[in-house]
């Protein structure tokens, strides 16, 4: 019975009957009139209701079992955080230069003396003790995996352009995207230090791409760089920490962890490993997350340079161990609070994943009934037609000239491409019935016409139909002495039968 039939009988609308469903089931114990009015609706409704297991087993805990985001935080909650940039621009432009040169201008930990590993993001901390994060990915690739699952990770898109080469064909896909995920851009006209950089011409097509800078009396911020001799790269990342003062980015974090998957890998003594970046909360070993159907209890935290870090707090990046599962990129990654709900967590998503392919089979099988049912419709109508025909045999109204000799018959020979629509012309065939006039049936198959079939055809004066078969080239010849046709339609094959057959009739008086 569906909520809204529930509704109908209690002249409630359907919140209220949800809302009963919450009271009766959720609380049994405490709202036992309101289950008794459900079940008095489901009386009267026709139907009958039983209670199966205990009430904690019902329907609506396990749904309550799932995680869920909070809702959003409210603006006294904001701490600022590091923005999260995405760099993108056409090939050969400089991206990878740049966020090679961006890695390296980190405060590197001397004692430590880690080796850069690419984890897929890096932060950077500035002399002025700003920070920026990254995501290592240049291009389209990261941008659209993360917006793919929804996760509006990027805060800003730096758009590389070569000074010596201007705005190009990924230089427009990448202002498109961007603009379509509402992410602000500052521009990076990059190889300054090439001969052939022409900064001017470069803004101008900008403009063209409808990207209008600074100078142009727009509110883009262009600044002019070279990544290879690491020139004006200070410039850059103050742009972009201005920038990034001014959409007043923020983060809560205190309370249950929020975080996007960057990547993930298979190590092969770590085991399963994912680069995250954390939206909200504070990320710290030992806590139960959930990324899709896969379920981490952290047991390491670790930053670009391999080094153990014992939190991450939002707008940051970190590597973590203890998957038990491989988690998918762009995927949104939850803590809750014991393993056992994650795990509840697990199932339940499994089980939605399973729901959802059957749906999908079942479209599949749908659409196949539905081609079943169109053909069964179809050879109706061909029944239909025939009865028809079989109705209004024109011809003369002297049957006393129809001794057996005298009956005209029609010799045919039916060849087709599949076994369906042959069976279905012979069914329509078969229903014929006239003593005006026989139909022999001297020969039918399925595939092109043979030369078998034209000798026949040659013997007994018949008419081969061919229904979506052609004729081999070596039998073109044999046209001119017997008669051969071809269809597409059912209907029209029928119909030429039918006037074959009326031409055998001996004329009306
Ligand atoms: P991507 O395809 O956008 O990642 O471009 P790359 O970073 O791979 O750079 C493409 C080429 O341009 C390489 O040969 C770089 O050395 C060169 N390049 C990058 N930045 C600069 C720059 O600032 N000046 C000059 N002269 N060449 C650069």
């Amino acid at each position: 019975i569906t909520l809204m039939e529930l509704g109908k009988i209690l002249n409630k609308d359907m919140n209220y009957v949800s809302q009963l469903f919450l009271n009766a089931f959720d609380k049994p114990n405490t709202e036992i009139s309101d289950l008794k009015i459900l079940q008095q609706a489901i009386k009267r409704s026709g139907r009958r209701m039983r209670i199966i297991g205990k009430p904690q087993d019902n329907l609506m805990e396990i749904m309550k079992k799932d995680a869920f985001p909070r809702p959003p935080p409210s603006k006294a909650e904001l701490k600022p955080r590091p923005p999260v940039v995405t760099v993108m621009g056409h090939i050969d432009h400089g991206k990878t230069t740049l966020l090679d040169a961006l890695r390296d201008s980190k405060v590197v930990d001397e004692e430590f003396g880690g080796i850069t590993q690419h984890i897929g993001a890096f932060s950077v901390v500035l002399k002025s003790g700003s920070c920026i994060t990254f995501l290592d990915t240049p291009g389209h690739a990261a941008f659209t995996a993360m917006r793919s699952r929804g996760a509006n990770l990027t805060d800003i898109v730096v758009l590389v352009v070569a000074a010596d080469d201007g705005v190009m064909e990924q230089t427009i896909e990448s202002i498109r995207m961007a603009k379509q995920a509402k992410v602000p851009i500052l521009v990076a006209i990059n190889k300054i230090d090439s001969p052939k950089a022409d900064i001017a011409r470069t803004e101008k097509s900008l403009l063209e791409a409808g990207i209008q800078v600074e100078k142009f009396g727009g509110d883009v911020q262009a600044i002019p760089i070279s990544a290879l001799k690491k020139q004006n790269l200070e410039l850059l990342t103050e742009a972009l920490v201005l920038q990034s003062d001014l959409l007043e980015i923020g983060a809560d974090p205190t309370g249950p962890v929020e975080a996007v998957v960057i990547e993930s890998k298979i190590h092969p003594y770590k085991g399963k490993l994912c680069t995250l970046i954390v939206q909200r909360g504070t990320l710290k070993k030992g806590d139960i997350l959930v990324a899709g159907t896969a379920i981490a209890k952290v047991r390491a935290l670790k930053d670009g340079q391999g080094k153990t870090i014992q939190q991450v707090k939002p707008g940051y990046p970190a590597e973590i161990e203890g998957w038990r599962e491989l988690p998918p990129a762009g995927e949104q990654v939850l803590q809750v609070e014991t393993e056992k709900r994650a795990r509840e967590v697990q199932r339940i998503r499994e089980s939605e994943e399973a729901k959802k392919k059957m749906e999908e089979d079942m479209k599949e099988i749908n659409i196949k009934m539905q081609q079943h049912e169109k053909e069964y419709k179809e050879k109706l109508e061909l029944k239909r037609r025939m009865g028809r025909f079989k109705l209004k045999p024109v011809g003369p109204r002297k049957p006393e000239i129809q001794d057996n000799d005298g009956v005209p018959v029609l010799n045919i020979l039916i060849k087709a491409d599949v076994d369906g629509t042959l069976e279905a012309i012979l069914n329509v065939v078969d229903t014929y019935e006239s003593n005006l006039c026989k139909i022999e049936l001297i020969n039918y198959g399925i595939g092109s016409i043979s030369e078998n079939d034209i000798e026949l055809a040659e013997t007994f004066n018949g008419i081969i139909y061919g229904f979506n078969v052609d004729l081999p080239q070596n039998l073109k010849n044999k046209t001119d002495t017997v008669s051969i046709k071809f269809f597409n339609v059912i209907y029209k094959l029928i119909d030429d039968i039918k006037e074959e057959i009326n031409a055998k009739l001996p004329p009306k008086e």
